[in-house]
């Protein structure tokens, strides 16, 4: 096939923002008459699942402390749960487990998520959590936890498989998927602001909209599109935080155990929840019982056959480089300075063991292979979706984003003319507006 020299709708990666993108606007445009998924090309320099997507845990779950991302999570789970085989997904639940700094946080979540009718259970008290996690896991032994939030919907998905999954979908309703395009900048209309054509290594390809979806890569397109690199942020505190920069990077700490996935099944013999724990405990060394931290930190695990073993990972670190200087290629497990290194083994392995004493002794099954890869995150941790230059709408998950599958549903909907208020709350503008998310009491930049 040529190279197009014009697409209605040109989209930029193929991850799960982008892919999801383009199989629910092929949808929405033939559903309301207004053209085909023939209209819509996604275009990913590598490959599909060559980003953050492609080396995601996984993990599907709606335990946020901010209402709107809450919500927005429900909405995502429900996509998840429309086409659970072709999407890969295990909705086995999942599990927020606490230490008494949290407890008031997570009450929160419990109870706005009983107002949104999203299934959870909450135990609160260090006994009953105790007894809860023991009636799961025999061996459950973490000290100092006080609450439980058992959220029966989520889990998490297989995160190629999934793309593919997606792929298949919109091709399936016509669009077309190109590789080994690379997008070098754009070209503005004469006009006006908004973008008339996207330039490639392989040509310009003429549209009338434009939709980003480049995850980690979302500053060399804010950059690309010639929008801020600092943000006036009207704070919580009543004053105006200057000039702070639109873009940081944090590095996702990951890693498996190399187990068979059995090994974590519960005291029934099925596959568990996603566990995640944050604890003030302090954590010791399942090698040579030293300390490890006395301060607040958080792991999560799951058994996972995809991985090969209980996979999982622990809180990320900010990358203090310069944004401008970051390296984001070579991406990933590929990249020879952000995947993961003998500390985090040793820290996650321990927590690990520090949990559930079936790991005890485990950490010699560990997987000595390249894991985890970085993130670009906004000035709050929190996703931007919004239109810029007129017709480029832009999707910058804040690395939140694996789990978001339904945000391109909302996205199609708002190109078609119809904007849901679920999306409202990651307008652009809020920073401007002071109109900020809350701030949860959770070590992860996520929570
Ligand atoms: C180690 C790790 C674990 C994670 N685990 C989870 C999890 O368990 N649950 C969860 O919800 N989220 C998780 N996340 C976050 C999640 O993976 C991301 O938020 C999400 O995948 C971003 O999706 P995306 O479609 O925006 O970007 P990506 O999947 O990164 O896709 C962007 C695409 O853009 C392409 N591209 C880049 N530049 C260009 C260019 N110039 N021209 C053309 N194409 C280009 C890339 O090749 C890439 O394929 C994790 C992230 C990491 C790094």
């Amino acid at each position: 096939m040529a190279f197009p020299s014009y697409y209605p709708y040109v989209i930029v990666g193929a991850g799960i923002h982008g892919l999801s993108t383009a199989y629910h606007l092929a949808v929405q445009l033939k559903a309301r008459g207004r053209g085909t998924g023939g209209d819509v090309l996604v275009i990913d320099k590598t490959s599909i699942g060559a980003g953050a997507s492609g080396i995601a845990c996984g993990v599907v779950r709606n335990n946020y402390f901010q209402p709107a991302m809450r919500e927005l999570m429900a909405q995502c789970v429900e996509v998840w749960e429309s086409d659970p085989e072709a999407y890969s997904y295990h909705p086995v639940g999942y599990m927020q487990i606490s230490p008494e700094s949290m407890h008031e946080d997570v009450a929160s979540i419990a109870e706005q998520q009983k107002e949104i009718g999203y299934e959870s259970v909450f135990i609160e008290g260090e006994k009953d959590s105790m007894d809860y996690m023991k009636s799961l896991f025999h061996d459950w032994r973490a000290q100092g936890i006080t609450s439980v939030l058992h959220e029966k919907k989520g889990g998490y998905a297989n995160n190629t498989s999934s793309l593919y999954g997606l792929a298949n979908k919109a091709e399936a309703e016509g669009v077309r998927i190109m590789t080994g395009v690379t997008v070098t900048g754009f070209e503005s209309a004469q006009d006006g602001d908004a973008v008339s054509a996207v330039k490639t290594n392989r040509g310009d390809i003429g549209c009338d909209q434009v939709v980003i979806a480049a995850g980690p890569w979302a500053k060399q397109f804010w950059d690309m599109l010639e929008l801020p690199k600092t943000v006036d942020i009207q704070g919580k505190d009543g004053e105006l935080h200057k000039d702070i920069p639109m873009w940081v990077y944090w590095s996702l700490q990951e890693g498996t155990l190399g187990v068979d996935p059995a090994f974590q099944v519960t005291n029934a013999g099925e596959m568990p929840p996603v566990i995640h724990v944050d604890s003030d405990a302090p954590l010791y060394s399942t090698v040579d019982g030293s300390l490890i931290t006395d301060r607040m930190w958080g792991i999560y695990y799951k058994p996972d056959f995809h991985f090969g073993g209980v996979q999982g990972g622990a809180a990320p670190f900010k990358v203090e480089t310069d944004p401008e200087e970051v390296a984001v290629d070579p991406y990933g497990t590929e990249s020879p300075e952000f995947v993961v290194g003998t500390d985090f083994a040793h820290m996650w392995c321990s927590a690990l063991a520090h949990c559930q004493a079936r790991f005890e002794g485990r950490i010699d099954r560990y997987k000595n292979e390249p894991s985890g890869g970085i993130g670009a995150f906004t000035p709050d941790s929190f996703p931007v979706f919004d239109t810029f230059r007129e017709n480029c709408f832009f999707v910058a998950d804040s690395n939140h984003g694996y789990k978001m599958i339904g945000v391109g549903k909302l996205v199609a909907q708002e190109l078609c003319g119809e904007r849901n208020t679920l999306l409202e709350p990651f307008r652009f503008s809020r920073y401007a507006q002071g109109r900020l998310h809350p701030i949860s009491h959770s070590p992860f930049p996520w929570s």
